[in-house]
């Protein structure tokens, strides 16, 4: 049974100044595991960590990430203004998106950001870009050039030359990144027109729980940094292993070794960079997921009991408040505060009230017996919850609260009201 940082009457207090449903994020392990993770790869001098801010895009947990020096990983104008507004500018920030507007590009070259691509031609596509807006020359003159200052980046997709993973599938399928050939095309497109700066980037796992898998992606991208090295004359400052560190949802799974990753890619690093005589390259990485999931829980109230063909204990929340089990099969951990010890048992789908039968939380789950009015904790709500909501069937998206180090409470996001829903109306 998981530990939850509440007891049945401390979240009780919570919930008469809150109503559920809501998501609590504990800030106390989301410190904790940050500094871990910066500890893990404390031997790369530089060593940064960019919040996937996709995963909980809320100016609080993007501040207390900020207090470990952890930048903002961003693909959207939203997220590139969240990252401004919490005071992650310039190279604090990772532009890593795809299919790309040309007022995203112009945004993050106004912030200084770190622009990585995902297209061999999103390249003149953004210097186009720049260049409508005034931010730009048409021709660039030798010596005056505004791009060689700035730090360029190009996702990589290994396609078949790396295996697949359950929730990004296989490489060769996602519509992600530059082929291998199209990466040497790339780069020397951008070294052609001025730009000095380099990083690379890869993101091929999601949910990755074994330690090697994230071990070889660096490899492999260390391996290519020596090749377009040679090929093309060009030195890299970073090399960005993406996100996609897993958390171990099911209580059969056991979290990832962060020390060992770390280690793996120090033993890769000291034979593929330092050995190759490459430079003081800066290992980068954005995840979302192992930073702040297993420390979010979405808290809501049993509403209805009701015994068809299966028993089905109905909740106040509803797949717009967690869609990952409805969208992916999603397995996510239920305690029920009070009943942590209860020895009778009986087998529910834990549903919301959407007017969609894939509305569950859970099917045909083990739990304690239920009543009504019964607080539900559903666990690994942290990242890719809140998040993901949506007002469908017109269920508004809850408050998100902060339980600080000393146990109390603070609202981050109040709910939504029928005002807002009603809001864009015309
Ligand atoms: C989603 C995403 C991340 C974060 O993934 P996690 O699984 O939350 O670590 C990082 N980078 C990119 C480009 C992404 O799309």
């Amino acid at each position: 049974m998981r530990k939850l940082p509440f007891d049945k009457a401390k979240l009780e207090q919570i919930a008469a100044e809150y109503p559920t449903p809501f998501h609590i994020y504990d800030a106390k392990a989301i410190r904790e595991n940050a500094r871990r993770l910066k500890k893990a790869f404390s031997w790369n001098k530089g060593f940064r960590e960019y919040f996937a801010v996709k995963a909980t895009p809320n100016p609080e947990i993007m501040k207390l990430l900020k207090e470990f020096d952890f930048g903002s990983d961003c693909s959207s104008m939203a997220e590139l203004v969240l990252a401004e507004r919490v005071g992650n500018t310039g190279e604090a920030i990772m532009f890593t998106s795809n299919d790309t507007p040309a007022e995203e590009f112009v945004k993050a070259w106004d912030l200084g950001a770190i622009v990585n691509f995902d297209d061999v031609t999103h390249w003149p596509f953004f210097l186009d870009a720049l260049h409508r807006v005034g931010r730009i020359p048409a021709a660039i003159a030798e010596g005056a050039n505004p791009l060689s200052s700035r730090l360029f980046c190009c996702r990589y997709n290994p396609g078949p030359l790396k295996g697949g993973n359950a929730i990004i599938g296989k490489p060769e399928e996602a519509k992600y990144g530059f082929t291998r050939d199209q990466l040497f095309d790339g780069y020397a497109a951008m070294r052609d027109a001025g730009v000095r700066r380099f990083g690379i980037h890869a993101m091929v796992a999601s949910n990755e729980l074994d330690p090697d898998y994230i071990v070889d992606t660096a490899r492999m991208l260390f391996e290519l940094v020596g090749e377009l090295h040679s090929r093309l004359g060009i030195d890299f400052e970073f090399v960005n292993i993406g996100g996609g560190i897993g958390i171990p949802y099911r209580p059969d799974q056991r979290p990832i070794d962060l020390e060992a990753v770390g280690r793996g890619i120090e033993r890769a690093y000291a034979e593929l960079v330092s050995g190759a005589g490459l430079g003081a390259v800066k290992l980068f990485m954005e995840c979302g997921r192992c930073v702040t999931g297993p420390y979010g829980y979405l808290v809501s109230r049993v509403l209805h009991l009701k015994n068809t063909y299966r028993l089905y204990a109905g909740l106040d929340a509803s797949m717009s408040n967690l869609m990952r089990p409805a969208l992916y099969g999603a397995y996510h951990e239920i305690v029920v505060p009070g009943k942590e010890n209860a020895t009778e048992t009986s087998v529910y789908d834990v549903t919301g009230s959407l007017c969609e039968n894939n509305d569950k939380f859970a099917i045909q789950r083990m739990l304690p017996v239920l009543e009504r009015g019964d607080l539900v904790v559903i666990c690994d709500a942290g990242a890719h919850g809140h998040a993901m909501g949506f007002q469908y069937n017109g269920k508004l998206r809850s408050a998100e609260l902060l339980l600080e180090d000393d146990g109390s409470v603070r609202l981050i996001r109040r709910a939504e009201t029928l005002d807002d829903y009603f809001a864009t109306l015309v």
